[in-house]
């Protein structure tokens, strides 16, 4: 098995308040890990700590072997400059419970600006490829509209697009329909259950306990900063070991 991402002894403080408290995870090429947890549990700091939107005070977070945000220099590990941890990050898609869309782009010039810019793309084979994804999330005829144009689960669908059009290694989620109304739940997770089927390897930070049991290889439940539960979904969600994730379970389930 190949481990996409892999963080070790992860650990992030604020202000005095210990946050994620030495997390260990693992991720193999293809698997959909979801990360269930009670607000305030440290999953999106989690997230941000994969992808290095935070740094974790102690810990290192490796995708497809590549620490990130540092480099081994005369065998110590050294800080990356910025730039260089800006071209690692473009290999992780994130996605965000607001959609953080550019509203004075189109949707195709959402999804084309990371290519381009990034990793220049000649527009006509990033523009190309933004059809592609777009036929993909259900939004072809999109591609010409202004986000301010979009419901909140279009607008969550072109998200995925412009982030899969990086072509990541991962696909992080975080809450990515937790700000939709609940007639709209429905569209982006069928987007991201068929990203599932295709093989995409995602980690997925949800309340959608049906999506945990139907798509997840894997299940973690982490409670205040710690992983206090893993397993496959079925396990993890009918028969929880440990106590305080069976209360959490019991009040959403
Ligand atoms: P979750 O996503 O599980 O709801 P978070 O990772 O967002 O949890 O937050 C975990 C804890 O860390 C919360 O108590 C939150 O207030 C705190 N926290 C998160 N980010 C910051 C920050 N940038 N500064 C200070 N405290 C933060
Ligand atoms: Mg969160």
């Amino acid at each position: 098995m190949t481990a996409i991402v892999r963080a070790v002894g992860i650990r992030k403080e604020f202000g005095g308040q210990e946050v994620l408290k030495g997390i260990d995870l693992e991720v193999q090429l293809g698997e959909v890990l979801c990360i269930l947890g009670p607000s305030g549990s440290g999953k999106s700091t989690l997230l941000r700590c994969i992808n290095h939107l935070e740094t974790p005070d102690k810990g290192y977070v490796w995708i497809k072997g590549q620490i990130i945000g540092f480099e081994l220099k005369n065998n110590m590990l050294c800080e990356l400059p910025v730039k260089a941890v800006r071209a690692q990050q473009s290999r992780l898609g994130m996605v965000f419970q607001h959609f953080n869309l550019f509203a004075h782009r189109t949707v195709l010039g959402n999804i084309i600006e990371g290519p381009m810019q990034v990793r220049g793309v000649p527009r006509a084979a990033a523009t190309q490829k933004a059809h592609e994804l777009l036929e993909l999330v259900g939004l072809s005829e999109k591609a010409e509209a202004w986000p301010g144009e979009l419901s909140g689960g279009q607008k969550q669908r072109v998200a995925i697009a412009r982030a899969l059009a990086m072509e990541p290694s991962v696909m992080l989620f975080d809450e990515p329909t937790s700000a939709l109304d609940p007639e709209l739940v429905g569209e982006v997770l069928a987007v991201m259950k068929h990203l599932a089927s295709t093989g995409t390897t995602m980690i997925v930070v949800t309340h959608e306990i049906g999506f945990a049991r139907e798509v997840a290889d894997r299940v973690i439940v982490m409670i205040d900063g710690e992983i206090r539960e893993t397993g496959p979904a079925d396990t993890v969600l009918t028969n929880p070991k440990d106590l305080r994730v069976r209360t959490f379970l019991s009040r959403v389930l």
